[in-house]
C-alpha cells in the first residue's frame, strides 16, 4: 500500500516504476512506427478518473501520467496493458495538427460519446496490434481495484472485459 511506504523505501519505489514503465516503452516502441523518434516521458500522479493518462507535450514529445497507487503491485502484463492502450493514443495525436489536438482536448471533456469513441478506439487498436491479452489483464486487476460499481460505469466508454475476450477468440478463428 502506499501509505506504508515512508521516505527513502518510496522514493526507491517510486522510480522502480517509473524504470519498470520506461522498459517496456522501450519494448514496444517498435510497434508504432507513426511514433518514431518520440521522446515519451513517465511521470507519476494521482488520477482522479481513471489510473494512467496520456498528453501530448510537443510535435514529438508525449507525457504518461501514472497513478502509483493504482500501479505499484501490478505485474509486468498487467502494466503493459496500460501502456500500449497509452500508445495507442499518442499515434493518433500524432496525426493531428495543433488545433485538432485542442478540439480533441475540448470534446473529450464535453462529449461522452466523443470520449467513447476515442477509448474504444484505442482498445480496438491494442488488440489488433497483439496485446489484447494484457490489455484483459490489465482491465481485470482495474476491476477488482475500483470494485463493480465503478467497472459498469467505466465500461460505458471503454471496451469491456466480455467485448475484449470476444474480439481475442474472433482473431484466434
Ligand atoms: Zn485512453
Amino acid at each position: 500500500m502506499h501509505t506504508a511506504l515512508f521516505g527513502k523505501e518510496m522514493a526507491e519505489t517510486e522510480k522502480g516504476l517509473i524504470a519498470r514503465c520506461n522498459r517496456i516503452v522501450k519494448g514496444i516502441k517498435k510497434d508504432y512506427p507513426l511514433l518514431g523518434g518520440a521522446r515519451i516521458e513517465i511521470v507519476l500522479k494521482p488520477q482522479k478518473k481513471g489510473s494512467m493518462i496520456a498528453k501530448r507535450k510537443g510535435k514529438r514529445r508525449y507525457l504518461i501520467e501514472v497513478d502509483y497507487r493504482k500501479y505499484v503491485k501490478a505485474n509486468y502484463t498487467e502494466l503493459l496493458g496500460a501502456l500500449v492502450h497509452e500508445l495507442a493514443h499518442f499515434e493518433e495525436y500524432s496525426k493531428m495538427g495543433v488545433l485538432g489536438y485542442w478540439i480533441f482536448l475540448l470534446m473529450s471533456r464535453l462529449s461522452r460519446s466523443y470520449s467513447r469513441r476515442i477509448e474504444r478506439g484505442a482498445d480496438m487498436q491494442t488488440i489488433r496490434k497483439g496485446y489484447g491479452r494484457a490489455l484483459l489483464a490489465n482491465r481485470k486487476m482495474r476491476r477488482e481495484d475500483m470494485g463493480e460499481v465503478s467497472y459498469r460505469k467505466a465500461i460505458t466508454i471503454y471496451m469491456s472485459n466480455e467485448e475484449i475476450r470476444k474480439e481475442l477468440a474472433d482473431r484466434k478463428r
